[in-house]
């Protein structure tokens, strides 16, 4: 009899990846008023952010509000932000979901990133104890080497979870189409996207394009959509 193993995407799939860059906004504001004495407006941030300038803006708004820093200023700035500890909560339905699953199939985690702070995601997320299996492409090698869509972190979470030719059915859940898909169609394995109506405008990563290849098999609107389909 097959198994299944559902593995998930972290950012904007079980949380609000929005919720983590706020409150790195809010470390790195804290840290100019403290530090250099200027106040740096969270809300215009955000709104960068929202309009898809994540890349650019710290130096945007930290010249704004102090135009004489220096290039350590900016650094440090920047790193108040990526080594601030998150305060986050899973969207309703990834907890229900997660809570469905967790005694029926095996469930994996596969989440590119600096591997610190998506450590500091799962920590505040508690996740580690919902997880068979989870593997931070940051962790695999240098310069985002390993990072989807790469398949290696796929393979890793295949040889952990099964036996080689057991047949065993593998799920991958994402919301992005620019990258998340492309590895687990290339082995087989279903891919669902995950495309909540509700948070769609909030999404980190809505201005990526799809990708050749990368087109997933289905897309839900919930993950509770996703325990019927599966089912
Ligand atoms: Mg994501």
């Amino acid at each position: 009899m097959p198994t299944t193993h559902l593995v998930f995407d972290l950012d904007d799939t079980l949380y609000p990846e929005r919720d983590y860059a706020i409150g790195g906004f809010k470390a790195a504001a804290a840290w100019a008023c403290a530090e250099l004495g200027v106040s740096v407006d969270v809300d215009a941030m955000t709104a960068l952010l929202d309009d898809g300038h994540l890349g650019q803006l710290f130096p945007k708004v930290l010249r704004a509000a102090r135009p004489d820093h220096s290039a350590d200023d900016l650094r440090a700035f920047i790193r108040a932000y990526g080594q601030h500890t998150p305060s986050l909560f899973l969207f309703a339905d990834a907890a229900d979901a997660l809570d469905h699953w967790q005694p029926r199939v095996n469930l994996g985690l596969i989440t590119d990133g600096h591997a610190p702070t998506q450590q500091s995601k799962i920590n505040a997320l508690a996740l580690a104890p919902r997880f068979r299996k989870i593997v931070l492409t940051g962790a695999l090698g240098p310069d985002r080497a390993f990072h989807k869509p790469h398949p290696h972190a796929f393979e890793i979470m295949q040889a952990t979870l099964t036996k080689v030719g057991a047949g065993d059915r593998f799920v991958y859940v994402g919301d992005n189409l620019a990258k998340d898909f492309i590895a687990p169609n290339t082995l087989g394995w279903t891919s669902v996207h995950i495309d909540r109506p509700a948070h769609r405008h909030h999404r980190i990563h809505k201005h990526t394009q799809a990708a050749a290849g990368g087109a997933p098999h289905e897309t839900v609107s919930s993950l509770a959509e996703l325990i019927t389909l599966l089912d």
